[in-house]
């Protein structure tokens, strides 16, 4: 049976965000006793990519102490114009190398770490910042070209060379269902997600966690809740529906630029 897709009318004062906030709640505390899971055990990451500064004034005050965003000009720009607010921002989007310096300095998490160039510049730039950041490691588990994140049978050697980047906390895995309003299609991606942190939690070296799985979004937490998710990235169920196609988000992988 297809997900009822809601049509998320846009929030646009503290009380439809913080209404909005409330029902996703609800939402995640029965999908939790469904599982027999505590609440308390999950988090919601707000995620305000295509958002107005002035929107996301109000959803602080809404509650939202952290924000989510894919693109690092975009989260760059907000964390700069509200850094009289004291934010914590989570990229969770695909970073090129060159764009390590400016995540070093403002983001607190970084959720789609695919490549150890990224794992260098980061920590590299995060030692001159003094500063560490939070990381997940992304997996696609959805088999499609078109995301970024790494294939889960390369994902045991890529941790086993974290440790080399001492700034850099790992947490956990993240990953991307597949696009797709069918719950049958998109439960096997979080559950593949799971099935590969229990194979590797064995041989994980010193310091390397990955209690953590970020997976679900707006129209697909409850059932990435069911399957074990700790993080849940929702935006559109929160904000609004957004104009922009998600395309826009997780586009073809492109070469990266030399340095
Ligand atoms: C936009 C985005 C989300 C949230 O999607 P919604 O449909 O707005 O809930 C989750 N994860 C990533 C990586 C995103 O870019």
């Amino acid at each position: 049976m297809p997900i009822a897709r809601p049509d998320w009318p846009q929030a646009t004062t503290v009380d439809e965000i913080r209404h909005n906030l409330d029902v996703v709640r609800q939402r995640i505390a029965r999908a939790c006793a469904r599982a027999g899971r505590d609440p308390a055990s999950v988090r919601l990451l707000p995620v305000s990519k295509t958002v107005e500064e002035a929107r996301l004034r109000l959803a602080w005050q809404a509650g939202c102490l952290e924000l989510g965003e894919n693109k690092v000009q975009e989260a760059q720009g907000k964390a700069e114009a509200m850094a009289d607010l004291p934010v914590r921002w989570s990229l969770i989007g695909h970073l090129q190398t060159n764009k390590a310096r400016h995540v070093a300095r403002f983001a607190s998490e970084f959720q789609a770490l695919d490549s150890l160039r990224v794992a260098q510049a980061l920590d590299q730039r995060l030692a001159l910042e003094q500063r560490t950041l939070e990381v997940f490691v992304q997996v696609n588990t959805s088999g499609e070209a078109s995301k970024y994140g790494l294939d889960p049978i390369e994902v045991a050697d890529f941790v086993q060379q974290l440790p080399a980047f001492p700034q850099l906390r790992v947490r956990g895995l993240m990953t991307l269902a597949l696009l797709s309003s069918n719950p049958e299609q998109v439960r096997p991606c979080f559950v593949r997600l799971r099935e590969l942190r229990e194979r590797l939690r064995p041989t994980l070296p010193a310091g390397i966690s990955l209690e953590e799985l970020s997976m679900g979004m707006s129209g697909d937490f409850e059932i990435a809740i069911e399957e074990g998710a700790t993080v849940v990235r929702v935006g559109q169920a929160i904000f609004g529906a957004r104009s922009t196609p998600d395309s826009v988000y997780w586009p073809t992988p492109a070469p990266e630029p030399s340095p």
